[in-house]
């Protein structure tokens, strides 16, 4: 069998960050010690709100070209609320990384694991299932780092939608879906905003290439109505930057919050695998949050890396958390139970 060598940057960040991907390393090491063939070696690095404090630079030259030639970068969480630059806005080293490793897909699948999760009625396990496609690099985000002067009488920012990076994301929504239900929806405001209504001209023209899976468009407001109202209509949802931001997280409340959402920013060249979460500075150090979205970020890592050995880890780690999840008793305080991240770690190595 071929062997692969794998060299993984870690970047705990701030926050829970840390926290979490501590477990996603302990889940890691066990899956990857029973492998056949494959070595993971991680190195962690600095990265966060609390570097910009001690050094000055959230994202240090160092961190940066280690994420470039690593195989795979693992992230915690980044951003403190009280740690801004001077203009005002968030120290956010996660979206630098996205723009500078070209990190134009955020793939974040939305799962039930547990009825129980979800604040809806009338869903069981895996009655949910759906992945959004976010646009990473450009959208309401294009114009983030302008400067704005405190005593304007008006800041804009600028929505940008290119025909490069819309196709991109739609391209990659569409084969995404043909490993999935075959269905995919386009989220936009194609009524309101030019801009939206190019994202949905491409979104035609890459869908004519696709006569196989299903395509339908729907305003982002009716959007969020239906990801409450029967959010098993989805399978795969593709949108701009800013939209993504939102409707990712309003998908992650209805299967049990930030704690159940893995996430991954992938590119040509490049992945980063991420909980879709932040920093959660209101229970960090606290040892109660939930490592579910990490351990799967990093089962997402497994699945991105060559070979079906890596695969075969990824589906591991799944079933794992899968299987941990149907007990009522497994539950972290998020999700309405007791358990620690460390007994909640515990139930996930034990059941792999
Ligand atoms: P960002 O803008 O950086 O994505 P945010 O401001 O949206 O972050 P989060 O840090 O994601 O906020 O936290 C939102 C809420 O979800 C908080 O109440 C937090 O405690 C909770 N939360 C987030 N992650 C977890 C987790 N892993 N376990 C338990 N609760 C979590």
């Amino acid at each position: 069998m071929q062997s692969h060598f794998f060299r993984i940057a870690v970047l705990g960040g701030d926050g829970i960050g840390p926290e979490v991907t501590a477990s996603a390393l302990e889940v890691l090491d066990a899956v990857g010690g029973r492998l056949t063939g494959v070595t993971l070696v991680f190195n962690e690095f600095p990265a966060g709100a609390g570097e910009y404090l001690r050094s000055g630079n959230p994202l240090p030259a160092a961190t940066m070209e280690a994420c470039r030639s690593a195989d795979a970068t693992l992230l915690g969480a980044m951003g403190l609320p009280g740690v801004r630059w001077p203009g005002g806005t968030e120290i956010s080293p996660q979206l630098d990384l996205r723009e500078e490793l070209d990190l134009f897909a955020g793939v974040r699948p939305i799962h039930l694991y547990n009825a129980a999760h979800t604040p809806l009625k009338g869903y069981q396990e895996s009655g949910i299932d759906l992945v959004i496609f976010r646009e990473n690099t450009e959208g309401l985000f294009a114009t983030r780092k302008n400067a704005w002067a405190r005593d304007a009488e008006e800041v804009s920012d600028r929505l940008v939608v290119t025909r490069h990076g819309a196709g991109r994301i739609v391209r990659a929504a569409f084969q995404e879906a043909r490993r999935r239900r075959k269905f995919v929806t386009l989220v936009d405001k194609a009524n309101v905003l030019p801009s939206m209504a190019f994202f949905r001209m491409v979104f035609d023209e890459v869908a004519a290439g696709f006569p196989d899976v299903g395509a339908e468009r729907t305003y982002v407001d009716a959007a969020a109505l239906y990801l409450v109202q029967k959010p098993d209509r989805f399978d795969v949802m593709v949108m701009e930057n800013l939209f993504g931001d939102i409707l990712s997280d309003l998908a992650a409340g209805v299967t049990g919050g930030m704690g159940m959402a893995p996430s991954a920013d992938l590119g040509e060249k490049h992945a980063v695998f991420q909980p879709a979460h932040g920093s959660a500075p209101d229970i960090a150090g606290k040892g109660i949050a939930n490592p579910i979205a990490a351990i799967l970020s990093a089962a997402m890592m497994l699945e991105w890396l060559p070979g079906a050995e890596t695969t075969r880890g990824a589906h591991m780690i799944r079933r794992a958390v899968q299987q941990v999840c149907a007990s009522p008793a497994h539950r972290t305080a998020d999700l309405g139970g007791a358990l620690t991240t460390r007994q909640m770690t515990d139930r996930i190595l034990e059941a792999l």
